[in-house]
């Protein structure tokens, strides 16, 4: 008997439902984080600054509906936008279909957990600063949004030790 392919194996962006396309984001937050783009060289830097409606915890948008009408820079991803836009993170389920890549164990299309992302240490949650009280964005260059860290499995449950009464 043969095995389904899961759509995102099968499909173009394009061809993606309204669902699944949304289901391909893996909830990370890290596209939330504010980047600089040096005029001179075109050279882009991360920060560990949060929009302000990113809820840092759980690090989904706050008013995802009306969020280009309160943060008008805020980006709607599209299949065309995915291919042009050069700071969305290696891990995002967007820019790994788009280049053909398999989306990895903690995403939660494949993991069926919507926590994975963030017990595998690939979500912003713990690392981010939110705009309200970060202070200049110069203060907080990182490179961790724009790499693909190793992510961290989460430990094996240790069965109970039996005690003696
Ligand atoms: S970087 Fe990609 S996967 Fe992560 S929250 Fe943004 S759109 Fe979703
Ligand atoms: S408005 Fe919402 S989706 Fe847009 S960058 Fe801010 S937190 Fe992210």
């Amino acid at each position: 008997m043969s095995k389904t392919e899961p759509f995102w194996k099968t499909k173009r962006l394009e061809d993606m439902s309204k669902e699944e396309w949304e289901s391909l984001c893996d909830g990370c937050g890290r596209c939330c984080l504010h980047k600089l783009r040096y005029e001179d060289t075109n050279a882009l830097a991360h920060t560990n600054v949060a929009c302000r409606l990113l809820d840092l915890e759980s690090c989904q948008c706050t008013d995802y509906v009306r969020r280009q009408r309160k943060v008008p820079d805020c980006v709607s991803l599209t299949p065309a936008a995915v291919r042009e836009i050069d700071w969305l993170p290696p891990t995002c389920g967007y820019r790994l279909v788009a280049d053909g890549k398999p989306l990895a164990w903690w995403h939660k299309l494949v993991s069926g957990d919507p926590d994975t992302v963030h017990q595998a240490g690939i979500s912003v949650r713990g690392r981010a600063v939110s705009e309200r009280r970060a202070g200049p964005l110069e203060h907080h260059i990182v490179d961790w949004p724009g790499q693909a860290a190793r992510p961290k499995r989460p430990a094996p449950e240790t069965p109970p030790k039996e005690t003696k009464s």
